[in-house]
C-alpha cells in the first residue's frame, strides 16, 4: 500500500470534525511530500530540530504539529511557525512558550497533556495538578499563549477496555475543565487522542484530532 492509499483510508474512517495529524517523525521529506501531494495539509513532529528542518525545506502551507516532549532550551526553533503545541505538561513549559511567542510577536496554541496512561514513561499532567494549575489562574496573564483543549496518550495495551477507560476518562475531565474555566471561549474545543492502534477507540470517546503515524506511513526506524 502506499502512502497515498494508507491516508485515504484513515479519512475514510474519520467522522466530520475529527482532524487528522499525519505525524511524519522520522520519516523523510519524500513521505510528507507524498501525502501533501495527495491533499494533506496538517503533520505532526516530535524532535524540535527535525520539525525546524522540515518546515525550512518543504512547503510554507504545511501546518505542523509539535507533538512529543518539548524541552525548553528548543521552544525557540519551532516558534515562529508551529500552529499547535500538543505535549504542555507544566506551567513552567507554557510560561516559557509564551515568552518565546512574545519575542517574535505571536499567540501560539497549545494543549495541556494529561497522563492518562498506566506507565511511568508517558508525561502529563494529573488531573489534580492540572485543575490546580488553572485554578491558581497565573496562566490568563499568559497573553502569548493560547489554551485549545487537551491531549493524552492510553496504555499501549491489547485490553480495549483499559484504553477506553482511560480515554473516557480524559474526555469527562475535558468536560469538566470546559465548562469551568472555559465555558466562554469557544477557542477551547480540541481532545487531541488517538494513535494507530486506538484512534477508532478515541473517536469513540469523542476526540477531536487524532496524530497517526505508522498507520500512514509506515514503521518507524528509531
Ligand atoms: C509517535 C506519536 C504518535 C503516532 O504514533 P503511531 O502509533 O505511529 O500512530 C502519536 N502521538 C504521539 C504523541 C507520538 O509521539
Amino acid at each position: 500500500m502506499s502512502i497515498t492509499n494508507n491516508l485515504q483510508n484513515v479519512l475514510q474512517e474519520l467522522p466530520t470534525g475529527v482532524r487528522l495529524v499525519a505525524v511524519s517523525k522520522f520519516h523523510p521529506n519524500k513521505a510528507i511530500e507524498e501525502a501533501y501531494r495527495a491533499g494533506h495539509r496538517v503533520f505532526g513532529e516530535s524532535r524540535a530540530q527535525e520539525l525546524r528542518a522540515k518546515h525550512e525545506s518543504l512547503p510554507k502551507d504545511i501546518e505542523w504539529h509539535f507533538i512529543g516532549t518539548l524541552q525548553t532550551n528548543k521552544i525557540k526553533y519551532i516558534i515562529p511557525y508551529v500552529s499547535l503545541i500538543h505535549g504542555i505538561d507544566s506551567f513552567h513549559l507554557l510560561s516559557e512558550v509564551n515568552k518565546q511567542a512574545a519575542k517574535v510577536g505571536r499567540t501560539v496554541n497549545c494543549l495541556l497533556q494529561l497522563h492518562i496512561a498506566q506507565e511511568e514513561t508517558k508525561s502529563g499532567f494529573s488531573f489534580d495538578e492540572c485543575k490546580e494549575m488553572l485554578q491558581c489562574g497565573e496562566w490568563k496573564e499568559l497573553t502569548h499563549i493560547r489554551l485549545c483543549g487537551l491531549m493524552g496518550m492510553a496504555t499501549y495495551t491489547d485490553s480495549h477496555e483499559q484504553i477506553t477507560h482511560e480515554f473516557r476518562s480524559l474526555s469527562n475531565f475535558f468536560t469538566e475543565v470546559k465548562s469551568s474555566w472555559f465555558a466562554t471561549e469557544p477557542t477551547f474545543c480540541e481532545l487531541s487522542m488517538g494513535m494507530s492502534d486506538d484512534y477508532k477507540l478515541a473517536i469513540h470517546e469523542k476526540s477531536t484530532m487524532v496524530r497517526i503515524g505508522s498507520k500512514i506511513f509506515g514503521a518507524r526506524e528509531y
